[in-house]
């Protein structure tokens, strides 16, 4: 085995494929993001108001409205129970525009009805923040102090970092999921084609995201045996 401070060349090549899998799938969604970011929507309205009607649609009425900066921003806090939109999807009538905002009320219906992977990853959010941050000082750590033991909490505190990714695949699914079967019923076809290409790009960053962590995971533990 050759190592580099503490890194080997397996381990390497495997930050270097995510790097690369992370890059391209954020081309990816830029492109596509950028495609129907010049189609109008059918729904004269902008991202917010289609997303507030999605809300209504679902029952769903005391959910807060916010822009943010930034582009592919947008996301749904659970805290304050508030769509954060970026300028282009609050005030945009775009199929991009709609699709994504649609998207992020598929999020708040999640909340609001209680869909248990929601409260799975909810629950996993202290763990992993502390082993996000500690993992790899523990596994690092382990290889110079020459510590089986360390390395294993290590491996286990990535495999909860990991999990909580995998976790998030089904949510992001579903809130897509929701936004689809919203335009497709209440808009034209066009909304329903470009709205699927967007939130399949958009899915695809998580899954790539998700595959390059399964795969780390499974090579240190690999690694772990090995020692
Ligand atoms: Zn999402």
């Amino acid at each position: 085995m050759y190592y580099y401070g503490g890194l080997d060349m397996g381990y390497m090549l495997i930050a270097l494929i995510a790097t690369l899998l992370g890059a391209l799938t954020q081309g990816y969604i830029q492109k596509v993001y950028a495609k129907w970011s010049t189609v109008d929507a059918s729904f004269n309205g902008t991202g917010a108001e289609v997303a507030k009607n999605m809300l209504l649609n679902a029952g769903v009425t005391n959910v807060g409205f916010a822009q943010i900066d930034g582009t592919l921003t947008d996301h749904y806090d659970p805290r304050d129970n508030t769509l954060h939109l970026s300028k282009d999807n609050c005030f945009g009538g775009s199929v991009a525009s709609v699709a994504v905002a649609c998207h992020e009320a598929g999020h708040a219906i999640q909340h609001a009805v209680g869909y248990s992977p929601v409260a799975i990853r909810t629950a996993l959010v202290p763990v992993v923040n502390i082993a996000q941050s500690a993992w790899s000082l523990l596994f690092f750590g382990g290889i110079i102090l020459g510590m089986t033991g360390l390395i294993r909490i290590a491996v286990i505190a990535f495999g909860a970092s990991v999990l909580f990714q995998l976790v998030t695949l089904p949510v992001e699914f579903d809130a897509s999921r929701r936004a689809i079967a919203y335009l497709a019923e209440s808009g034209q076809e066009i909304d329903k084609q470009g709205a699927n290409e967007v939130l399949t790009a958009a899915a695809l960053t998580y899954v790539a995201a998700a595959l390059t962590s399964v795969i780390q995971l499974l090579y240190l533990m690999s690694r772990t045996r090995r020692r």
